[in-house]
């Protein structure tokens, strides 16, 4: 196992379906723990407080800022979101791989701070596929829709910050892919220098 556990840092269009592919990945891999974000906005249907994210007042948010509780924060259509500090950094001290799903500026910023932290964005299959995905799933409304879509074609911009590129067609492919990199990512010299460190050691 590694020194310090990873940070995974997944971006997507809203709507590409990350909540589906984080699930799946976290199902499968218990070294995988999933980052609960706070934000000002109001709950969607069957999201759940401390489960999908801490849903918090503005107020409340802001104190969070001001306290630096927060490894990093954004505004996206109109409300906060944030990761909180403390559940980072106790599971990756414990060599626990944590995953953080964030817009890419946040990425952005946590790759400063923490620069081995492994960079993934999701991507649709297309355009129309993603209006549809957000549509179907009535939760916004049209000015809402309307503001995620006109977010995504800027977000795309950013993907050449990213180490890597997932497609989201086919859910189980895609949570297949990400395995592999973070598989790969796990086996880094740079991630596993203590036991290069207690090979080579050599008795006086
Ligand atoms: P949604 O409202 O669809 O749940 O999320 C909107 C956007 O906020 C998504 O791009 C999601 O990745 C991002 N997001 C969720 N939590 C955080 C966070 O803690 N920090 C940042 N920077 N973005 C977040």
């Amino acid at each position: 196992m590694s020194q310090l556990g990873m940070l995974i840092i997944v971006s997507a269009p809203s709507g590409t379906g990350k909540n589906a592919v984080i699930r799946e990945l976290t199902k499968k891999d218990s070294n995988i723990f999933y980052s609960v974000s706070a934000t000002t906005r109001n709950p969607r249907n069957k999201e759940e407080n401390g489960v999908n994210y801490f849903f918090l007042s503005r107020e409340k948010f802001e104190n969070m800022i001001i306290n630096k509780q927060l490894i990093e924060w954004d505004e996206y259509v109109n409300n906060y979101y944030g990761t909180p500090k403390k559940f980072i950094e106790d599971m990756t001290k414990k060599g626990n791989d944590v995953i953080l799903e964030i817009t890419v500026e946040g990425a952005v910023n946590v790759k400063e701070i923490w620069p081995e932290a492994v960079m993934i964005f999701l991507l649709p299959p297309s355009m129309e596929e993603l209006r549809n995905r957000i549509t179907n799933r009535n939760t916004e409304c049209i000015e809402s829709i309307n503001k995620r879509m006109i977010s995504a074609e800027s977000e795309l911009k950013y993907v050449n910050d990213y180490e890597y590129v997932v497609i989201n067609d086919d859910l189980a492919y895609a949570v297949n892919q990400i395995e592999e990199i973070i598989h790969a990512e796990r086996l880094k010299t740079i991630r596993n220098k203590n036991i290069v460190n207690k090979l080579v050691r050599r008795k006086k």
